[in-house]
């Protein structure tokens, strides 16, 4: 059964991405050899690694690290620990990389990567020893110059650490240069920087101020549900509670639940730290069916979970006026259409949770330049880099008369397209 949704999810996302791309690329006329380009992943590693686990037995793990592109600049983007990653998975995130860096403006290009693994398998010991092991199989296929992790679905700066520490580590004596910007989203203490913990929550969170703006809405009083609790669920809950919008819905693997006179964030929040993560339990809610959860009757969803999570089977029940894309990739392509022609608006993913690569390439800059910086400008830094992004997806959209998802395409394409342009292809 398990094996079934996987299969279903691994086709899904590939094949959704690149329908978008090709949407895109036809609306705004791409140059056919840059779509050519642009249309393949430039290295795929794929690492098959031994570890021991704590009673003593082997288990032989396989890694992913996709670099789709990377005319902008070094690879960037997340390693997820999940049952679902493949390397369809880590080919479509790493493609939504490319779109979201060049659309933010930063100087990156896309790749993602994972481990085939549901981490509450594992002891924390195990953790470490997994993910150091997989960076050692990776070896030079990283570099803070080259391809730069970060965090995403079921990692954390923890992981993060345990990565820079392997990989300067396992460098010769003499190369072993302060490399920690292999990776970002470390903790504090280890180079990481003030607020990239909420960089993606505060993000989804500004491009809904700024669509409440465009709207002429308030969102005090506004009632949102939201998928998945986890880092990106739990702060984009944390700053629209802050905006006085009321958490009446959440879902994860371990329950759905809701409340009509709202569910407090910091309070679920304590409880997942208690509960390993999972919102099973929480009290003072009702339980619903996993299958209504997107048919809740309220303002503003935010998927903040997995991919292809909105498709035919429940886009016809949603009855928000916003879908805010916390999570990569969170609607297919099918469900896309009936939500646009019902008039729901929907903040695309590569714009809405780009906050968190933005807050990682700070921190890459801050360790480049051996400084600390303050999160009080972190934060300024962050809301004006997305709302410029935000203003570029508006414009385009009203250029080509287009939706906002195949307009941010076209911002990001367009940014590629000049550059091999200019560059030209070699030799
Ligand atoms: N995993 C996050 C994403 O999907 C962050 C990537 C990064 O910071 O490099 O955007």
């Amino acid at each position: 059964m398990e094996t079934k949704t996987i299969v279903k999810q691994k086709t899904g996302m590939y094949e959704n991405v690149m329908k978008q791309f090709n949407h895109a690329a036809d609306v705004m006329g791409l140059n056919e050899g840059i779509r050519k380009i642009l249309s393949a992943t430039n290295n795929e590693i794929v690492v098959h690694f031994p570890v021991k686990l704590d009673n003593g037995k082997i288990e032989v793990f396989t890694g992913y690290r996709v670099q789709h592109n990377n005319a902008l600049g070094p690879y960037k983007g997340g390693l997820r620990f999940h049952p679902t990653v493949d390397i369809d998975a880590a080919r479509a995130l790493a493609i939504w990389m490319t779109w979201k860096s060049a659309l933010a403006g930063l100087p990156y290009g896309g790749g993602k990567g994972g481990i085939q693994i549901d981490p509450k398998n594992y002891s924390q010991a195990e953790l470490e020893r997994i993910t150091r092991r997989f960076t050692y199989a990776l070896g030079d296929n990283i570099g803070p110059d080259l391809d730069i992790p970060a965090p995403d679905v079921n990692t954390n700066s923890q992981i993060m650490a345990w990565i820079a520490d392997t990989y300067v580590s396992t460098k010769s004596p003499a190369n072993r240069h302060n490399n920690l910007h292999v990776v970002t989203g470390k903790p504090v203490g280890s180079g990481g920087l003030e607020g990239r913990d909420r960089a993606t929550g505060f993000g989804v969170v500004a491009t809904i101020k700024a669509w409440a703006q465009l709207k002429n809405k308030n969102l005090k009083g506004k009632k949102f549900i939201v998928q998945g609790f986890g880092n990106v669920g739990y702060w984009a809950a944390h700053f629209m509670a802050k905006e006085g919008a009321i958490l009446i819905g959440v879902q994860d693997a371990s329950g759905t639940m809701i409340n009509n006179n709202g569910i407090d964030p910091e309070a679920l929040n304590d409880y997942c730290q208690k509960n390993k993560g999972a919102i099973a339990g929480f009290p003072n809610v009702e339980l619903i069916e996993a299958e209504t959860f997107f048919g809740i009757d309220c303002d503003i969803i935010i998927p903040a979970a997995l991919g292809n999570q909105i498709t035919l089977k429940n886009a016809n029940d949603i009855k928000a006026e916003l879908i805010a894309e916390g999570a990569n990739g969170p609607t297919d392509v099918a469900a896309e259409a009936i939500l646009l022609e019902k008039g729901i608006n929907i903040i695309p993913d590569i714009l809405c949770n780009s906050g968190g690569v933005t807050g990682s390439y700070y921190e890459w800059l801050q360790n480049k330049r051996s400084e600390n910086w303050k999160i009080e400008d972190v934060l300024i830094l962050l809301e004006d880099k997305i709302t410029v992004a935000f203003n570029k997806t508006l414009k385009t959209a009203e250029q080509y008369k287009t939706d906002w998802r195949t307009s941010a395409y076209i911002v990001a394409l367009q940014r590629l397209e000049q550059t091999y342009i200019e560059r030209g292809v070699f030799p």
